[in-house]
């Protein structure tokens, strides 16, 4: 039986080599490849693929993962666990016979392009029948993987394990209830008391830039002799075997692209880095969810880079990196960090409103999804809950429903992820404080290692052993709840009218 499981191991971490070699292929992609080459990467990329499709679906591959599966009791519980883990994703995948794979990716491949034309022409009358066609398709894939639950929950399963629609509509729905009226406050008290938030603007030479966000992202524990950290148009991470590359964006104007994406990506980077080495390939050497790995990268964004004490560390250092800043004070950058407002594009959203853009999308796919919401009555309901949550309203759909990408690529249950990783990332940091007494003092000291060392015991070197809302219980104390997210961002808004009535 032993045997068994060490085969399995062995073909995972082939499998997670190649992953790696793709990866690279990608990250040279986004960050290297001359823009005359992109025909040949893209064969290449389909090539290798091709290569983990085909190792990932050999008969001998699957007897081997049922056998293990069928003789659990055999197996050590750590074992199980990658067993467990590993047929649970091979099953949703053999449920979909090739016709239904072949079909949806040309659909989607369409559709993505149809996208980007609808978006620059502002056109959704172009997009809605291959939106159609693709709730249908997803409708589809959902009932093949699972036919005895609701669509929604079967996609959304897909991108984080252990979620359910009855846990997002809780917890998500009380959130909703809480922010609505915040953000009208808000949106009161900053017409009659507008807040200057420049402290963060000027001139900042892109050199400079780069050599400040490398000092901060090594401060906060990002390992530079297993990373790298370079640009992108759009930033990401990405775990490369042995090593975790992350990109940045650069604006001269402003501090805050760079500085706010690098933090972002390093969360990322430090859950890949704290994943335990020798399970390396296998599930619990593997990050446990998207809302959990988006949990990493809020908590250092927002909770950490936005707090007063990272500022006070933070500040002497921006100031002698950047000329342009003397003359200005912390608690105008602290400020400037802080900037909140209602907007209608979800990815320039600020902390304290970015969570309605994403449950508004939420609610929306559910109904389409569920056949209560037809494709064409889309924009206006998207307009409608726009207004009623955020106060704002597009005019156009570019600004509205076609500024994402995710549906166009039938991405259904995907947003949710993004919302449960800041609602993570509050009860972590509440439970990491509980644990360690306050951690005002070490951030001012640029001291962040109590924080990541609890981290990587409590959420990292777990890999995939529990499911996310069980991790978070587990590092907590509690189910995951909006309670101490909610509690945050009213602690913010209440310190943001503070500021706009002096
Ligand atoms: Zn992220």
């Amino acid at each position: 039986m032993a045997l068994g499981y060490d085969d399995l191991v062995a073909a995972l971490r082939n499998l997670h080599d190649l992953k790696g070699a793709l990866a690279l292929l990608h990250w040279d992609q986004e960050t290297q490849l001359p823009a005359g080459a992109s025909a040949g990467r893209a064969r290449q990329i389909g090539a290798l693929a091709a290569v983990v499709h085909e190792r990932e679906t050999t008969p001998r591959f699957l007897d081997l993962v049922d056998d293990l599966a069928a003789n659990l009791d055999h197996l050590e519980p750590p074992q199980q666990v990658d067993v467990r883990e590993t047929k649970w994703r091979l099953d949703r995948k053999r449920r979909l016979d090739g016709a239904l794979v072949r079909e949806r990716a040309a659909l989607k491949s369409e559709a993505h392009a149809v996208w980007v034309r609808a978006r620059r022409d502002d056109d959704f009358a172009l997009l809605a029948p291959y939106l159609a066609r693709l709730v249908t398709i997803e409708r589809r894939v959902a009932a093949a993987i699972d036919s005895g639950r609701a669509p929604y929950d079967v996609l959304l399963e897909g991108f984080e394990r252990g979620a359910t629609t009855a846990i997002l509509d809780e917890t998500l729905r009380k959130l909703r209830d809480g922010l609505i009226p915040l953000i009208a406050r808000l949106q009161r008290r900053l017409a009659d008391h507008p807040l200057d938030t420049t402290a963060l603007g000027g001139h900042f030479a892109a050199e400079d830039q780069r050599r400040f966000n490398r000092a901060v992202a090594g401060r906060l524990g990002f390992d530079f002799e297993r990373g790298r950290l370079d640009e992108s148009v759009h930033p990401f991470t990405t775990e490369v075997g042995d090593d975790v590359r992350i990109t940045t964006r650069v604006s001269e104007q402003d501090l805050r692209y760079a500085l706010f994406s690098t933090l972002h990506e390093t969360g990322h980077a430090l859950y890949e880095l704290g994943l335990d080495p020798a399970a390396r390939g296998t599930p619990r050497g593997t990050a446990c969810s998207m809302g959990m790995h988006e949990s990493q990268s809020r908590l250092w964004e927002n909770l950490v880079g936005r707090s007063e004490a990272f500022w006070r560390w933070l500040w002497p250092l921006a100031a002698k990196a950047f000329p342009a800043l003397q003359g200005r004070s912390v608690a105008a950058a602290l400020l400037a960090a802080n900037e909140a407002r209602p907007s209608l594009i979800r990815t320039e959203a600020d902390e304290l409103t970015y969570n309605l853009h994403i449950i508004l999308r939420f609610e929306l796919e559910q109904a389409l999804l569920a056949g209560d919401l037809g494709i064409d009555d889309l924009p206006t309901a998207w307009r409608a809950k726009m207004r009623h949550y955020l106060g704002v309203e597009p005019l156009t759909d570019r600004e509205g429903v076609l500024q994402d990408v995710h549906w166009a690529e039938g991405l259904f249950g995907y947003f949710p992820t993004y919302s449960l990783g800041n609602l993570y990332a509050a009860q972590l940091y509440d439970a990491a404080g509980r644990d360690l007494g306050p951690l005002d003092d070490a951030f001012a000291r640029g001291d962040f290692s109590p924080l990541l060392d609890w981290l990587r015991r409590q959420v990292h070197v777990h890999g995939q052993t529990f499911q996310a809302p069980e991790l978070v219980a587990r590092a907590t104390g509690a189910a995951p709840s909006a309670e101490p997210l909610l509690a945050h961002l009213r602690r913010k808004l209440e310190w943001l009218e503070a500021m706009a009535s002096d």
